[in-house]
């Protein structure tokens, strides 16, 4: 039995299968055929009975090596952008970042290091495998490096990192987290890191749990695994109707201490778990009868966001390509195919034509900002919330 990564206990228990997923949800291929081809893997979920992390353990890493032809990026939101400039201020505040150098691993196209230089004053270092911009030396102080950060020596050094919608990616988050700490050495150093919030992602069908998820943290199980690795954590919430996570982090920090896990979060977490398999097997069935019903109704269902999330939707819920359009606001994904089921990506403008009566969407989060252009694309229909 694999021990916990977050608290080291042994024997994580398995509850949930969901059998062989898209491995490559943020990829979009030119060609259907390829698509429909691109490779599946394993899904099994299991928890630690002791502090709630959750984790696929038949996830394979020699099968996931991510590439600058990936695009998981959340940035073109404007909700998303507007939650991350809000996030800079915060940060540059908070932690006086002006001439500190700034660690963004897992820093996608970018925007985010860019705008916290920008809006501090601090220069920093961003590393992700997917990042297909400019690399070297960038105007707003951030040097971007493609490819994965090193660890040990060879990164550089820092008085705070940033990880966003990276940890949760990792086969080794613990080594990750105790890598960073021993770089920090006596130094007195901050962390961010935010991830999906597992108490959203298994309270609901399951299009959240991707195959590129490694791990799947609450904040007990978040905080425990900080914690293992010797950091202190300052603070932890959730915005984005719960669905993110964040968590605050030091080392050698005056007066920091005490731990800010609470049990509760790990025995929600525990309880989502348990219905998991039966809700996700129910919700399976009940999309796909729905999505039935509105085709056979004439209503030209479409969904509205190819994002990975959207995609793990598609594959459990319409794999038969049923809808009669998938649209996303991203240019990259237009024209181009999804994993597995191929379906074809369009632009929004579509829905002119197609006049759908509903549009289904898998992030409620973005609902304003879709209902808002529908609206503006004189499309009358009715908003499903998968
Ligand atoms: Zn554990």
């Amino acid at each position: 039995m694999r021990t916990c990564d977050a608290c080291g206990a042994a024997g994580l228990a398995v509850f949930g299968d969901l059998g062989e997923i898209p491995v490559l949800c943020g990829v979009h291929w030119a060609d259907a055929a390829e698509a429909a081809a691109s490779p599946v893997g394993q899904m099994t979920l299991a928890v630690c009975p002791n502090c709630g992390y959750v984790r696929n353990v038949a996830f394979d890493p020699a099968v996931l090596v991510y590439d600058t032809t990936m695009d998981t990026n959340l940035h073109h939101s404007p909700a998303f952008q507007r939650f991350s400039a809000e996030l800079c201020e915060r940060l540059s505040r908070r932690y006086e970042l002006r001439g500190k150098r700034i660690l963004d691993i897992g820093c996608g196209q970018g925007e985010f290091l860019r705008e916290l230089c920008h809006v501090s004053g601090a220069t920093g270092h961003g590393f992700d495998a997917m990042y297909a911009g400019v690399t070297g030396p960038d105007p707003s102080g951030a040097v971007f490096h493609s490819g994965y950060a090193p660890r040990g020596a060879a990164l550089p050094e820092f008085d705070m990192f940033t990880t966003r919608h990276w940890f949760e990616h990792l086969a080794d988050p613990y080594e990750f987290l105790l890598d960073l700490r021993e770089r920090a050495g006596d130094r007195v150093v901050h962390g961010y890191v935010e991830v999906p919030d597992a108490g959203y992602d298994l309270s609901t069908a399951g299009w959240e749990v991707i195959y590129p998820h490694v791990s799947y943290f609450d904040a007990y199980a978040l905080t425990t695994i900080a914690e293992r690795a010797g950091w202190t954590v300052e603070d932890s919430g959730t915005f984005f109707h719960g669905m993110f996570r964040y968590l605050e982090l030091s080392a050698n920090k005056p007066g920091s201490g005490a731990s800010a896990a609470l049990l509760t979060d790990r025995d929600r977490t525990l309880a989502a778990v348990s219905g998991f398999a039966q809700r996700h097997h129910e919700e399976r069935g009940r999309w796909e009868q729905r999505i039935a019903r509105l085709v056979a109704e004439g209503a030209n269902p479409v969904m509205w966001g190819a994002g990975s999330r959207g995609v793990q939707f598609l594959t459990l819920a319409d794999r038969t390509r049923q809808l009669a359009a998938v649209v996303d606001v991203n240019p990259r994904k237009w024209g181009r195919y999804l994993p597995v089921t191929a379906h074809r990506v369009e632009t929004p403008d579509v829905l002119v034509r197609l006049q759908p009566k509903a549009v289904i969407i898998t992030n409620p989060a973005y609902r304003p900002e879709i209902a808002a252009q529908l609206a503006a694309l004189g499309v009358d229909a009715e908003l499903l919330i998968a």
